[in-house]
């Protein structure tokens, strides 16, 4: 059979664990056989150590069980189901994820074949069970090399990747590497010409994972509607405290280059006043908020709430941060005013429904674009547009979004530049 294989990477986002049970439980429906690597890039650079196999069996007899397992009894206990630890960050991996793997019988197990029971229950679990990780070396061919050969060792036809741009970037590398990558392995002898032919084209795809919603290419990511109920949640309990000693806050929320969610914040909790990034103040940014407060405090408004995105930059293009509001508002307005930095908070935790939806339709959409793959259709993202689950070229979708992060960067803005109104460059 077909094997699938499903990994999360990069920054979590609540909503993956639903991704992967979807790519898992469709990719089994399909008659594939499913696996998931663990910790992203770092865990399939790893691969597995020799004396494991390549097929880890603490639950041998699960494995395959289909969908019509549901119509039996359901199996409990180790033998039926491994348990994820999951484990973070990039110099710890080591130190922490090999110990806490060791506890589940995955010591030295990156690539982990599952079966239809693994993922029950995932539907609502935060971050991500099959833990995520930042790979240094996944950005040098030779870490690119290792994956392509572990990959192929494992007889994976095709990989499902969910992660954030940086993430779908390396994806997107690998995929246009791939027929250099396997040209050394055969030479290097590392690869049969049977299995160099067998896997002469990858079959990769993206789904989007990311609270900060700023993938070029679709209208959500999967994590950002999460993200901003945690933010409004936590916006809705500072309004009241602000109201009640009449008080300004300043709240600065994720993002990074995008504006998604300090915007859909503001507009959810009826913030005073939001900078994003996107849209640079024309002028003298500390005037033009101050007048709209001033505004504001005379038609009887107690609070004053700012949200600040912590991408977000003047008129220079030079970062706007939360203790300069901050000190505009109590220098010139003579407000009370706190900042609150919201954090890892916004991470997520348990994911709403619509990032649950979101999650299941697109990992149903990726297997059968992995399936449906040829040599000459290009590789593709899973994206949503106007409500419609769809496929972006995933080459398409990396190179807009690197586009608008480095003329951010580098201040190339332009005029050409989409994401400033051309009205404010007057
Ligand atoms: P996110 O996916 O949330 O944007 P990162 O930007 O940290 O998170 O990227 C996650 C991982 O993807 C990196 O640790 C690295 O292994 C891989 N990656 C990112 N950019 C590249 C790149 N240009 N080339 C190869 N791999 C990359």
């Amino acid at each position: 059979p077909t094997k699938i294989a499903v990994m999360t990477s990069g920054g979590d986002s609540a909503g993956m664990n639903a991704a992967v049970r979807s790519v898992v439980k469709m990719a089994i429906f399909k008659g594939c056989h499913a696996y998931v690597i663990r910790e992203g890039w770092e865990g399939l650079v790893r691969g597995n150590d020799e004396d494991q196999g390549s097929n880890p069996t603490p639950h041998e007899e699960s494995l395959d069980a289909g969908p019509e397992s549901l119509a039996q009894p359901r199996r409990e206990g180790k033998a039926a189901k491994i348990k994820f630890v999951p484990t973070y960050g990039e110099g710890e991996l080591l130190k922490e994820g090999v110990s806490e793997a060791e506890t589940v019988g995955l010591k030295g197990r990156y690539i982990v074949r599952v079966g239809w029971d693994d993922v029950r229950g995932w539907l609502d679990a935060g971050g991500t069970l099959i833990g995520t990780a930042r790979c240094a070396a996944f950005r040098e061919q030779a870490g690119r090399l290792k994956a392509a050969h572990n990959l192929i060792k494992h007889g994976i036809d095709a990989l499902a990747v969910c992660g954030g741009d940086g993430s779908l970037t390396g994806a997107d590398r690998l995929r246009a590497e791939w027929p250099e990558l396997i040209g050394m392995l055969k030479d290097n002898g590392d690869i049969t010409q049977a299995q160099f032919e067998r896997y002469a084209h990858l079959k990769i795809v993206g789904l989007v994972g990311s609270i900060d919603n700023d993938l070029a290419g679709t209208d959500l990511t999967i994590g950002a509607a999460t993200a901003l109920s945690r933010i409004c949640e936590a916006v809705d309990s500072i309004s009241s405290t602000a109201a009640s000693h009449s008080r300004a806050f300043v709240v600065e929320v994720m993002g990074r280059h995008c504006g998604w969610l300090a915007l859909m914040a503001g507009v959810a909790t009826g913030a005073d006043y939001c900078f994003i990034p996107e849209q640079p103040p024309h002028g003298s940014w500390d005037d033009a908020m101050c007048d709209v407060l001033t505004k504001h405090k005379k038609a009887g408004k107690r609070k004053t709430i700012v949200i600040v995105a912590e991408g977000a930059i003047d008129k220079d293009l030079n970062a706007i941060k939360a203790d300069d509001i901050k000190k505009v508002l109590e220098d010139r307005l003579g407000l009370d005013t706190r900042v609150t930095t919201l954090g890892h908070t916004q991470r997520g935790g348990r994911p709403v429904a619509s990032d649950r939806i979101l999650a299941t339709l697109q990992g149903v959409e990726a297997v059968e674009a992995l399936l449906e793959a040829k040599p000459e259709t290009p590789s593709y993202v899973i994206t949503i547009r106007e409500n419609q689950v769809t496929r972006t070229p995933l080459m398409e979708a990396v190179k807009q979004t690197q586009l608008v992060a480095h003329k951010i960067e580098t201040k190339d803005f332009d005029g050409a530049l989409a994401l400033r109104d051309p009205e404010f460059d007057e």
